[in-house]
């Protein structure tokens, strides 16, 4: 990420919180955050908004960043998961040091640390099943009911915990749960689970364990041993706060300030990581790099750009309560960063023939085009012009509303970079539809060294038929049709049928015939696209539209 400083940028709270500390010095002028993924999924905009509150903080104020793989449930981890998320982080671009962190990498101490609580009779080995203690834990008006087990002797504790981490147990027949407070009006805090037993094999430890620290008791522990001085989470865990902070105060070691703040959510999209799951798993999508997922690799693969995402998290702000973003910001961001950076060419989505009859047989121009208005150090190129040229079906109407700017029979039109052309005729097949236009075309209408002073109010894009490259072209839509799929009993019924568009013949400049997959470029008048790198295969170029040009919901 580009060089940035504080002193430049509008405060969120947690800045002023972190400002604070330096003042009085809390912690040693230092300042550690981490992004700590737990890996059982892609990771997704919302992950990214995270990523970069946290390792800008570190940028901003010279400190450290950690990427912690909060990789403390066996059950549904995987190297896959590990492996993309590394991917994505990077892609972002943050730096998280020389080296990838793992929770597991500290069950040990944790496990010295859980015997410590229960050497201070502070936590104690529990007989009751889940259903059990969920039955004990009260009500909001009531207290819960103490288990019969909380009062085992210390040594008898002891006992047990090692004899569960030894693997006598069967899964779900005993827990290590902290002594705290039955009553308490928060119910994190009557006597939580810090440890239950799941026979399972992890990815990264194999065998070794049998029980596997829950997310409270362990993540306190992975920010204290890595030195993490603002732990910033997302608003659900506001009330898991004095949980995190017990913890650390019974241990008496390093103990970080839990931060909140609310969670990103996007219009028209599912943001859990289960139900985005549950979208691969079922098919709705191709996997999770469809480029109509919210994950990072399906942006990618979309070709938004890495600055585009920084920029959008950036905008969306840091907030205290939950908000549902729309998506156009998202999108309105990624337009911004590729109008800057992409090369304009033309490529005609549907094409129609149209023959320019008073044009000479054979004959062909290399027309200079401009590559970026907004940026003329991309230079220019040569377009090649001929006799038989495709236009887009819809830039010709037969019979036109008030205020159609293009092309008409009996019309003129200009052809971008190229002449003023009138259709003369309209050919037609048997079935009444529109397969061919005969125009003619005025010699002294050249774009930029034309004499005419003809002006014409609508300009369209054309490719040569001769020249043209066959290409296919993928357009996505939204894939839900309401504003808050999440909220939908039945969310899945809400997706958009028609959120994929395959044009398999679409037409391209020759410009682009050696495009590399993942470049990104704008088709004039039709949006960015970027080309596919997954399934494309070699006989054909395929493209995703990245986004359109404008914001086509925003007159609905
Ligand atoms: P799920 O999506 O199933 O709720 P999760 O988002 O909690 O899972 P984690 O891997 O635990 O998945 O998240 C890693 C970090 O990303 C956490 O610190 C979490 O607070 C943050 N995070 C997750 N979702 C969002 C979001 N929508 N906006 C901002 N931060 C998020
Ligand atoms: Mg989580």
């Amino acid at each position: 990420m580009s060089e940035n400083t504080t002193a430049n940028k509008p405060k969120n709270f947690i800045y002023e919180i972190i400002d604070e500390d330096l003042k009085t010095n809390k912690w040693g002028g230092k300042v550690c955050t981490r992004f700590p993924p737990e890996p059982n999924g892609y990771l997704h905009i919302g992950h990214a908004k995270s990523i970069c509150l946290n390792y800008g903080i570190a940028r901003d104020y010279n400190g450290k960043f950690n990427l912690r793989f909060d990789d403390t449930n066996p059950e549904k981890e995987e190297t896959e998961y590990v492996e993309s998320i590394i991917e994505d982080v990077n892609w972002l671009g943050t730096d998280f040091g020389d080296k990838v962190l793992f929770a597991s990498d500290y069950f040990e101490q944790m496990y010295l640390w859980a015997v410590e609580l229960i050497k201070k009779g502070k936590a104690y080995v529990c007989d009751l099943n889940a259903d059990e203690i969920r039955a004990s834990r009260g009500t909001l008006t009531e207290p819960g009911k103490e288990s019969p087990y909380r009062n085992r002797s210390i040594e008898e504790n002891l006992n047990l915990f090692e004899r569960m981490k030894n693997g006598e147990f069967a899964n779900g027949t005993k827990t290590l749960r902290a002594k705290i407070d039955m009553a308490s009006p928060n119910f994190n805090l009557r006597d939580p689970i810090m440890y239950r037993i799941i026979h399972a094999e992890h990815h990264r430890t194999g065998n070794k364990w049998c029980i596997y620290p829950t997310y409270d008791w362990a993540h306190g522990n992975e920010d204290s041993i890595e030195g993490i001085t603002h732990s910033i989470c997302t608003l659900e865990f506001e009330n898991h706060r004095p949980l995190y902070d017990w913890f650390l105060d019974q241990l008496g070691v390093h103990h970080p300030q839990q931060i909140e703040f609310a969670r990103l959510n996007l219009n028209y999209t599912v943001m859990s990581k289960r139900k985005l799951l549950q979208l691969v798993q079922e098919k709705y999508v191709d996997d999770w790099d469809d480029p109509r997922m919210p994950t990072i690799s399906a942006y990618k693969r979309r070709g938004y750009t890495p600055e585009a995402i920084r920029n959008f998290a950036e905008i969306v702000g840091v907030a205290k309560r939950d908000a549902l973003t729309d998506i156009s910001l998202l999108e309105f961001a990624i337009r911004d960063d590729l109008n800057k950076h992409t090369q304009r060419v033309m490529a005609v989505l549907n094409p129609l023939k149209a023959i320019i009859t008073n044009y000479p047989d054979g004959k062909i121009e290399e027309l200079e085009a401009v590559n970026n208005p907004e940026d003329p150090s991309m230079g220019s190129r040569r377009v090649p012009f001929s006799k038989e040229i495709y236009i887009e079906q819809s830039d010709f109407m037969e019979n036109p509303p008030k205020g159609f700017h293009r092309l008409i029979h009996g019309g003129e039109v200009r052809l971008r970079y190229a002449y003023i052309i009138k259709c003369d005729e309209v050919i037609k097949n048997d079935n009444d539809e529109i397969v061919e236009l005969r125009c003619s075309y005025d010699p002294e209408t050249k774009s930029g060294t034309g004499t005419s002073k003809k002006k014409v109010k609508g300009t369209i894009h054309w490719v040569s038929v001769n020249h043209a490259i066959d290409v296919e072209v993928r357009l996505y839509d939204r894939l839900f049709t309401v504003e808050n799929p999440g909220v939908e009993e039945n969310w899945l019924s809400c997706i958009n049928p028609n959120s994929l568009e395959v044009i398999s013949n679409a037409k391209l400049e020759p410009f682009l015939r050696n495009a590399k997959k993942g470049e990104r470029f704008q088709f004039e008048r039709n949006g960015y696209f970027c080309v596919e790198t997954k399934h494309a295969t070699n006989d054909k170029l395929v493209f995703n539209r990245t986004v359109t040009l404008r914001d086509s919901w925003a007159k609905k």
